[in-house]
């Protein structure tokens, strides 16, 4: 992989995300290479136990989900029918990973593609589902190269496949590679595509834990959130609430990562609520020379920009709530000063007008109609109204207004780029 991946003093106790691939010093894709650094235990571990108290031990565990959203991920599991009535289910792994700024799941895909097939059969196992899909970005070929190779080699030895371990379980696994669409990661859009159909977003509730892939039960998670379930299994519940940092009330750690004019970008794992000033000066090196941080969105384009005194707030799902925008995916994206914050916020309200399955009017018609506005103020063309016309577009568009959190996401940057640069969106207004 081509991603800078810093890290020090990495150990299975202390990172249970990436310690193999440090400790191996290279990508960990063979099965004799995974298992001597203690791979496939967690499932051994696992198939000797009851389901539910897998389940019970992953909602012990505090995880959260890694996608963006932070849904309690033994919550999610726990919605799942079971008992022998359940009928068929399905283990989903959303691997569409299209962020803007965001590339951990391609990098734990790619060095370590047996962990995620370890933690999908143990998951699968644990929800009592036999078929499993892994829905990979359509660009993520090397992913997906590596990840067919071990689902190969899991099968030889006997992990995937009929009565695993003499468990009588029984699980396969498929990549399904995704139609490169932003849309197709919102996880009812995602079924729908793994169903052959259109990815439009389906309405919920239901949510797929009672009605997903073809109506039937379906977990969907992230590939991140997944890749913690084996040391949650080997090292338990307690130990897992341990990792985070000071008064976090998430658990584990976090793949933390920066893009933008940083001195070095990539790739951390982190104790979970790491505050944004340790991740960009500590790790990230600062600013590039001669740059200073005008603002950052905490984690993909879908979320509130922050402010430079907002970098001492711990990088956690509530904090950053609290501090009014989202932790998002936890990849840092850092604006300098030199920046125009107008195109920037028109450069991601294009990338969203395009990547809008269509589907509702606001989400539709909005964005071409905000990026429209915002390319006028760029270039100093912006008509009196203008600004309140995007202000209320962040409304018109917002939570509760659409089928899927597109739209609202889209109105988040824009939102918080009016609330702190009032200034710069003024002086596009024509006199
Ligand atoms: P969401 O909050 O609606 O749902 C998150 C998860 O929790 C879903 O799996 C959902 O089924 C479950 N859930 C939520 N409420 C529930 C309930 N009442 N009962 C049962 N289950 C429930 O968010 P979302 O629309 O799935 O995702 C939005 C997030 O996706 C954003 O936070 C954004 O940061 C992130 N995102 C990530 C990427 C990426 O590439 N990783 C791309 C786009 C967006």
């Amino acid at each position: 992989s081509n991603i800078n991946v810093g890290l020090t003093n990495v150990g299975p106790e202390t990172h249970p995300l990436t310690w193999r691939y440090t400790k191996a010093g290279k990508s960990v894709l063979t099965i004799e290479d995974y298992e001597a650094l203690e791979g496939y235990s967690a499932l051994k571990k696992a198939v000797a136990m009851q389901p539910t108290d897998v389940q019970a031990e992953v909602k012990a565990s505090n995880l959260r989900g890694r996608g963006g959203a932070g849904f309690p991920t033994g919550v999610k599991w726990s919605l799942i029918p079971m008992g022998p009535d359940a009928g068929q289910k399905y283990l989903v792994c959303n691997a569409d990973e299209m962020e803007p700024g965001t590339f951990k799941d391609r990098f734990l895909m790619e060095e370590l593609p047996h962990q995620l097939v370890e933690a999908m059969i143990t998951a699968a196992y644990a929800i009592g589902a036999s078929k499993g899909y892994i829905f990979l970005r359509g660009e993520y070929i090397i992913a997906g190269e590596r990840l067919n190779a071990a689902i190969q080699q899991a099968t030889k030895a006997g992990y995937i496949g009929e009565n695993i371990l003499g468990s009588g379980f029984n699980f396969e696994l498929h990549v399904h590679l995704g139609a490169g669409r932003y849309i197709c990661g919102e996880e009812t859009a995602l079924i729908n595509c793994l169903e052959g159909r259109r990815a439009n977003p389906r309405t919920k509730p239901p949510f797929p834990q009672q009605a997903g892939a073809w109506g039937k039960p379906t977990i969907v998670n992230n590939v991140e959130t997944l890749m913690n379930i084996p040391a949650i299994l080997l090292r338990g519940a307690d130990w897992f609430k341990g990792l985070s940092q000071g008064k976090s009330p998430d658990a584990g750690t976090k793949m933390y990562g920066i893009s933008g004019r940083a001195k070095i970008t990539g790739l951390w794992e982190l104790p979970i609520g790491t505050t944004g000033r340790e991740l960009l000066y500590t790790h990230g090196g600062g600013m590039a020379d001669g740059y200073e941080l005008s603002c950052w969105l905490p984690g993909g384009a879908s979320t509130d920009f922050l402010m430079p005194e907002h970098l001492d707030l711990a990088m956690d799902y509530d904090t950053i709530m609290k501090a009014g925008s989202r932790m998002g995916t936890a990849l840092i994206m850092v604006v300098d000063d030199k920046q125009n914050i107008i195109s920037a916020v028109r450069n991601l309200e294009q990338f969203f007008a395009r990547e809008s399955c269509g589907w509702c009017t606001p989400c539709r018609d909005g964005l071409p109609w905000t990026v429209k506005i915002l390319e006028s103020i760029e270039a100093g063309e912006g008509q009196e109204g203008d600004i309140a016309t995007l202000q209320q577009l962040t409304r018109f568009l917002g939570p509760g207004k659409t089928f899927c959190a597109h739209a609202p996401g889209a109105m988040e940057p824009l939102q918080s780029a009016l609330k702190f640069f009032p200034a710069e969106f003024a002086k596009g207004i024509k006199a």
